[in-house]
């Protein structure tokens, strides 16, 4: 028995809707796959990879793990890239992370899950590489949100360190990789850093982006401290205020 049979229904409906729109779709779909662009990604539910760039299935080749993690170890997304730019030879890898990560949150809160602890270490090293000025931050939201960020810089700075993308700027090959950051509450793409195109981009341009996102982080920390000291003041100011009336009341008979 089929207890899923409400998605099978779901499914006929949408390939008789592709049908009726281009009647030839899934014929030609299926002699061919040539996308143009690697889409590495969190596995959130919520970040469908081709739905939020408008692409039909065919145009986005796609890899996708808990956080956007790319570990020089894990011969899944190692291979993933390998084939997409040596066999498909896509033009873009684009490392995209999201705001409200739960991978990144679980991370930076110290969160205990179980054996996906052992896979957010990654992420935890890079809070522990950018420590200097993260540790300035007492709002937790906020870490979590530049650390979604920074992680998708360090992630997409790993894919450059792949011997497949050396080895595909050396030969020539023109590539370049991006990293992008996902809204979940307006569905909006943000740009985080200049892309990759060449070997010799990626020290500097990994430089600016983390030195755009501790500009920010240091703008952040000052705005917090500015409102605590004038929560501070008022307090003070209603603490007089308060002071002085109990005086006068305590002055009358
Ligand atoms: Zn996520």
């Amino acid at each position: 028995m089929n207890q899923l049979k409400e998605l099978f229904q779901k499914n006929r409906e949408w390939a008789a809707a592709i049908v009726k729109e281009q009647p030839d779709f899934f014929e030609q779909l299926s002699q061919q796959q040539a996308p143009e662009y690697l889409w590495i990604g969190c596995s959130d539910a919520r970040v469908p990879a081709s739905e939020i760039l408008g692409l039909m299935p065919g145009e986005l080749f796609v890899h996708r793990n808990v956080a956007n993690v790319v570990v020089h170890t894990d011969f899944n997304c190692l291979s993933v890239i390998q084939f997409a730019v040596e066999v498909l030879k896509v033009k873009h890898v684009i490392v995209c992370g999201h705001y409200g990560c739960g991978g990144v949150k679980a991370a930076v809160l110290d969160e205990k899950h179980g054996l996906i602890d052992s896979w957010l270490q990654h992420i935890k090293d890079v809070q522990n590489k950018h420590t200097g000025f993260l540790c300035e931050l007492e709002n937790e939201n906020r870490l979590h949100n530049y650390m979604c960020e920074l992680n998708v810089i360090e992630q997409m700075t790993n894919v450059c360190r792949t011997n497949t993308i050396l080895d595909a700027w050396k030969r020539g090959q023109p590539l370049s990789v991006h990293g992008w950051i996902y809204g979940l509450n307006d569905g909006l793409l943000r740009n985080l850093s200049e892309c990759f195109s060449r070997p010799e981009d990626v020290q500097p341009n990994h430089q600016t982006a983390v030195t755009e996102i501790k500009k920010r982080v240091s703008a952040s920390v000052q705005k917090d401290r500015a409102a605590r000291e004038t929560g501070n003041q008022a307090n003070e100011l209603e603490k007089l205020n308060n002071d002085d009336s109990s005086s006068e009341q305590n002055s009358q008979p």
